[in-house]
């Protein structure tokens, strides 16, 4: 069988692209080399941008009465604090809960899934215009490959494995149950990192935290100490974390987290998501991204089968769409990650915030986009 569109790895990204051509009528299949229901380390706050856009693809999101979030709070070792409104703002859910109900969307419009599945290369075959993803179950054939596999991906190539390495963070993620306020997503500095506290579905809260993997090694490589060293040396996250239930008990920990840009477009598959290039946490907006990726290339790719456009244009269109919409926000993340491992800066750009108001609003809309949910007419 040959399928429309093969999309490799079954995260955000490459979920809802499955749905979105799904609905438009493609053949598609999903390999991802794990199983759903999952946790993942992630701050889990998403962007109100992609809002309507998943509930677009995902009517079920509706059912949960999920906290809308429309404030920040900023704080750094020193007692320094500061907090503004969100002028789009964002909302909160489990990666957990989100990937089930994209997951479960996506068996009920008949997406294809290989699960447990990892691909390893992708062949074209030139004389029939296809291509085969080898599998360690059997090859998939498709018209055109996908690839949504993520930050760290088996499937580099080697002019892309010279892009990847940099500066190597961890990411530790807990749920707790906090008495705090639902409507603020808070970003808390210390030595070293930044942890980020977002309202999640049954008031639960998602604490999350990134970190320059030589602090871990500093402490020894043991998390609590970690936590005690660098983290409550923010007055802020040592009282929480002693105020904290902690429901996810044992951490759930990455390591390995740069933020390189990559490329959108290979010889032989379209990259979105992470897989194109990672936004530092910081920002907030890596599921937008993952999401508007998804959306922007389902629509080409809808063009090009619907013989609207031709393959050039396919990828010059989406190289084009990628590069505008992503290439500064990328760019100007990795500054913030690195202003964000350092409370002196930090410490000074919330003096400047509180000084001039509209800086921190304007890094915040130049690290975000408008909503991006155009509805489709039907065919
Ligand atoms: C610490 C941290 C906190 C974050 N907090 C936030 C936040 O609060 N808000 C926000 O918007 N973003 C946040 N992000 C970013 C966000 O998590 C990512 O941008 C998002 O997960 C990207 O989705 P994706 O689908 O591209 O990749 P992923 O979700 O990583 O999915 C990739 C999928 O590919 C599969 N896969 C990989 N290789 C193969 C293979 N060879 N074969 C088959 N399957 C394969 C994997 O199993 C996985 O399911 C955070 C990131 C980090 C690291």
């Amino acid at each position: 069988m040959k399928y429309d569109v093969a999309i490799i790895g079954g995260g955000l990204a490459g979920l809802s692209l499955s749905i979105d051509l799904k609905k438009r009528g493609y053949s598609v299949i999903v390999i991802e080399k794990s199983n759903y229901p999952r946790h993942k380390v992630c701050g889990e706050y998403i962007s109100m941008e992609s809002h309507d856009y998943l509930q677009s693809i995902c009517a079920d999101l509706s059912m949960f009465d999920l906290p809308i979030i429309n404030n920040f709070k900023l704080t750094s070792t020193g007692n320094q604090e500061y907090q503004t409104s969100l002028d789009l703002g964002g909302f909160g859910i489990s990666r957990y809960l989100l990937e089930e109900l994209l997951y479960t969307e996506a068996k009920k419009n008949d997406v294809i899934f290989k699960l447990k599945c990892k691909a390893f290369n992708i062949h074209c075959n030139k004389k029939e215009e296809y291509y085969i993803v080898k599998t360690n179950s059997g090859d998939v054939n498709a018209s055109l490959i996908c690839n949504s596999t993520g930050r760290k991906s088996n499937l580099e190539t080697k002019e892309r494995e010279k892009q990847l390495n940099g500066t190597n963070y961890i990411g530790i993620k807990y749920h707790v149950r906090l008495q705090r306020d639902n409507s603020f997503v808070e970003i808390h500095n210390f030595p070293g990192g930044y942890c980020g506290l977002s309202g999640i579905e049954e008031d639960k809260t998602c604490l999350c935290y990134i970190v320059n993997s030589k602090k871990l090694n500093n402490a020894r490589n043991s998390i609590p100490e970690l936590e005690k060293v660098y983290l409550f040396q923010n007055r802020h996250l040592k009282k929480l974390f002693n105020k904290a239930e902690f429901i996810i008990k044992e951490p759930l920990t990455i390591s390995g987290i740069d933020f390189k840009i990559k490329e959108s477009v290979s010889d032989s598959a379209f990259f979105l998501g992470d897989s194109a290039g990672s936004i530092a946490p910081v920002t907030g907006n890596g599921m937008s991204n993952a999401l508007r990726s998804a959306s922007a290339l389902a629509s080409m790719i809808d063009s090009y089968f619907s013989k609207t456009i031709t393959k050039k244009q396919l990828v010059d269109n989406y190289k084009r769409f990628w590069n505008n919409e992503f290439s500064t926000r990328l760019k100007l993340s990795r500054h913030f990650q690195k202003l964000s491992e350092y409370p002196l800066l930090t410490n000074l750009s919330i003096g400047l915030f509180k000084s001039f108001p509209f800086l921190a609003k304007s890094i915040i809309r130049r690290t975000h986009g408008t909503s991006f949910f155009e509805p489709k007419l039907p065919k």
